[in-house]
């Protein structure tokens, strides 16, 4: 065994040797894996093996589509053949207008990656799958490339092809303990002996807290038991002339695929059980739970009835084997929140179909910091400070218990919450307000007009339409008030403060104290990775001099950790999170001075506190920190407020309010107005797959600016290639429905940009979104069509901000 090498990977499941060989394509030979048994005997020996192509986002589809060709050149490799049937195809049911719905807006998503899906009626579904009756059915989403694997055989491929390129794989390994090193290098204490590293990878599969535990961290991955049975021969499938597909069946929670002639049908029960929370038995290898069919009978029924042969024959095995979940179905695939060199891919549900994208996503993300698709959906960063076994479990019962139903648009669902709340948030809901959540932060979405009124889920615009209309008519006429609640906050101190910010941003953010800026950060490829107000505030008796960095509510980990990670160890620069101390209320509206100045002395004229300044005051009796920024569009002010003075701020605040009829107004107000000021979302519009320039940020981006700053060097090169894609505001000619993140932009059949968000512009009038396209389609009244949910429907480039293009409202 070697003493050191650059990585350890941790666990040899489909997670571990995918990440192993991706790593040696990426050009690191000397790496090693390390598994505590044999290879894939924790659950990829017994899982269902199911490939598919199926995802939400373009992320997911472009990962699966990449174990799909992975596999499929695996297979066909004559020195190393391996079982897959590759491209059955899979249909996944549905029996509501809604899902329907939603499946063509995935059809759509797909085609931005090159990848066909197709939605076919009830009879089309029988015809491609003769066993499945069409009662209760409306039809389902076709997915071409679906298929089955021999997980063993995957495995032994990657470990194979892996060792060939110079990669080591240590078996009957046990890890019993990591220590790292102040230069951030780590010893991994096997049972054979100790390896020296740079970078270690924990692939633990249902023994991920095991490892973490021996890094000291709790990965919010929980377990349920999952069972499928094998059935004997069924006569139809022989007779049928080809194999079946792939079934996925959210009304009933079940899949079935073909094994041999019989079939292989999985269960996703109501009744279902989190497994190994208490600990796992260390001789737990190469196991299964005991059967427990009883616990399926509820979605057994259901897939009896699509499927009547099933009830005229045997079943010959039962597997029941531990699945891992995440809070919300997706896996945590990139650097560990807090630690450095530490990297997983866990909280693998459907390994065998992703684990392919997995491994090759995580080895660029290791070798060269970032992967070719923004990775935040999978990325370990995105819950923050909540995430406990207990609220893991909760979350993963309920993602169990809708495995294939998708979430819609505007849908939280109700396991573990409230998680974060404010002292607001009992109040807002006694003023009748509906709660989205925010990175576990209940945040309040609009008023309801009565408690039982609930719209409906689809991808249309909703009942909650007129409602919200109407709260940003009050905005816009008078004078509202929004709580903004888990926003991420920093506070930088240190006489080096501005030095460390300006390498930080890619433009002139302001080091003038009581001015607020907003910068840009990008990653070592010059792409944009993050986005931050920056008010700087003087030294008072509240404390020293000092910059607060303000980013969206699920930046917290990723912030933090990208900020901590490029401090220099000679500068005298300190960061503390004021997250979960401090709460913003969004004051807006023409009307706003006059509410502030009622109830905060001092002079608040616009030319004693222009826009983007920042002071330091009392609202009330209470103290506050007040922003002039607006992301409405309105003259607008952040008023920070430490959560102990939060509800006397409220207070004196609406009594203020009263005379100019101030109104609360929540989340997709916001939404909805900043769409209409070209105001952009991170990890929506702000993605690591283009540069400030594609992105339309221009006026922030200093390239000669005196400060070097990350990512400049790539910036620059970046530049002189030119853009391959451009940002652009567009207005969607339909009334009926927005368009939806991923939706595919078209001129005729080639797609030419893809949507990254979209609201209705209340305001304006305009069904409004915002798209990359291709950069000569980027100026006003270059047309193209959009996929609305099987519709084409026209779609024109317009110039961004249609509100207040000059920008005269919000510096009022
Ligand atoms: C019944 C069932 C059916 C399924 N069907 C499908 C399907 O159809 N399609 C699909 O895509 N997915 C399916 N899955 C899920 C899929 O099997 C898993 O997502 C995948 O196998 C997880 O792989 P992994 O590498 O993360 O974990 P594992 O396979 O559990 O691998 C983790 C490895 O880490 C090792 N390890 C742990 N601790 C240590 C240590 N301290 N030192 C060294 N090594 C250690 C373990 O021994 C183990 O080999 C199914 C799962 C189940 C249970």
């Amino acid at each position: 065994m070697k003493s050191r090498t650059k990585v350890v990977v941790i666990g040899g499941g489909i997670a571990g040797c995918s990440v192993l060989y991706h790593l040696t394509q990426e050009g690191w030979s000397d790496v090693v894996l390390v598994e505590r048994n044999e290879l894939t005997s924790g659950t990829t020996w017994h899982s269902a093996a199911q490939v598919t192509n199926f995802g939400q986002n373009q992320t997911m589809v472009g990962l699966k589509t990449h174990s799909i060709n992975l596999y499929k050149e695996l297979a066909d490799d004559p020195d190393y053949p391996i079982n897959y049937h590759y491209a059955d195809g899979g249909i996944r049911l549905a029996n509501t207008d809604a899902q329907m719905q939603g499946y063509h807006h995935f059809v759509s998503v797909a085609k931005g990656m090159g990848v066909d899906f197709e939605v076919i009626d009830a009879e089309e579904c029988a015809r491609r799958h003769p066993l499945i009756s069409t009662e209760n059915l409306l039809g389902g989403l076709w997915d071409p490339l679906d298929g089955d694997i021999d997980p063993a055989q995957l495995c032994q491929a990657l470990a194979r092809r892996a060792r060939k390129a110079g990669a080591e794989v240590y078996r009957n390994t046990p890890v019993t303990d990591l220590t790292q090193h102040k230069d951030d290098t780590w010893t991994v204490h096997t049972e054979h002996g100790d390896i020296d590293c740079d970078i270690v990878v924990n692939c633990g599969g249902y023994r991920v807290n095991e490892v973490g535990k021996m890094m000291g961290v709790h990965h919010p991955v929980a377990s349920m038991e999952h069972q499928y049975f094998l059935t004997e021969d069924i006569p139809a499938i022989a007779e049928a002339g080809h194999r079946m597909p792939l079934l996925r069946c959210p009304i009933s929670d079940y899949y079935s695929r073909q094994e041999k002639n019989g079939l292989l049908v999985g269960f996703y029960e109501q009744g279902c059980k989190t497994w190994g929370l208490d600990g796992i038995d260390p001789n737990f290898v190469n196991a299964l739970c005991p059967d427990d069919l009883d616990r399926i009978t509820d979605v057994l029924e259901g897939a009896f009835e699509r499927m009547p042969a099933l009830m005229e024959v045997g079943i010959h095995s039962i597997v029941n084997g531990p699945i891992t979940y995440t809070i919300d179905g997706a896996p945590l695939i990139g650097p560990i929140p807090g630690k450095r060199n530490a990297f997983c891919a866990i909280g693998l549900r459907a390994g065998l179909g992703e684990g392919g994208g997995h491994g090759w996503l995580l080895a660029q993300m290791i070798v060269h910091g970032e992967a070719c698709y923004d990775t935040w959906c999978i990325d370990p960063r995105r819950f923050a400070g909540h995430t406990n076994e207990e609220l893991t479990a909760l979350k993963a019962i309920e993602d169990y218990q809708n495995e294939f139903r998708f979430h819609f648009p505007h849908e939280h669902r109700p396991a573990a919450r409230p998680a974060k709340t404010t002292p607001l948030t009992p109040v807002l809901a006694a003023e009748g307000a509906e709660f989205t959540v925010v990175n576990g932060w209940e945040r309040m979405d609009y008023i309801k007009p009565s408690p039982d009124f609930h719209p409906s889920l689809s991808f249309n615009f909703d009942e909650a339409f007129k409602l919200i209309a109407a709260e940003i008519k009050a905005v816009q006429e008078a004078v509202g008030l929004c709580e903004v609640n888990g926003f991420n906050r920093f506070e930088i101190t240190g006489a080096d403060r501005h030095a460390f910010l300006d390498r930080m941003f890619c433009g002139a953010v302001t080091k003038k104290d009581g001015r607020v800026g907003l910068g840009y950060l990008l990653n070592q490829q010059g792409m944009v990775k993050g986005e931050a107000t920056v008010a700087n505030l003087p030294a008072s008796d509240r404390g020293p001099a000092r910059a607060w960095y303000g980013s969206a509510a699920a930046a917290e980990l990723h912030d933090m950790d990208w900020l901590t990670q490029h401090l220099n160890a000679d500068e005298d620069v300190q960061i503390r999170s004021l997250t979960n101390d401090q709460t913003i209320l969004v004051l807006a509206g023409p009307k706003a001075r006059d509410v502030l100045s009622a109830c905060s002395r001092g002079d608040w004229s616009k030319q004693a506190f222009p826009w983007l300044s920042v002071r330091e005051c009392y609202i009330g009796f209470s103290p506050a920190t007040v922003l002039g920024v607006s992301f409405s569009g309105e003259l607008a002010y952040e008023i920070h407020v430490p959560n102990a003075s939060l509800y006397a701020v409220y207070l004196a605040l609406r009594a203020a309010g009263e005379a100019h009829g101030l109104k609360l107004f929540g989340a997709r107000a916001v939404d909805s107005m900043r769409m209409e000021k070209g105001f952009l979302h991170w990890k929506a519009d702000l993605l690591t797959e283009f540069d400030p320039f594609e992105t339309g940020l221009d006026r922030f981006v200093k390239p000669g600016k005196a400060a070097d700053f990350i990512g400049k060097e790539a910036l620059l090169a970046r530049m002189a290639e030119g853009p391959r894609k451009k940002f652009v505001t567009l207005k969607i000619d339909a009334t009926h429905a927005p368009a939806h993140g991923g939706a595919s932009l078209l001129q005729g059949e080639t797609v030419v940009g893809t949507i990254t968000s979209a609201d209705w512009g209340h305001r304006t009038g305009l069904n409004l979104a915002y798209a990359f396209v291709d950069p000569a389609l980027s100026a006003p009244g270059s047309t193209m069509e959009l996929e609305l949910y099987g519709a084409r429907v026209a779609a024109e480039v317009i110039p961004a901000s249609p509100y207040d293009q000059g920008f005269d409202l919000m510096r009022s």
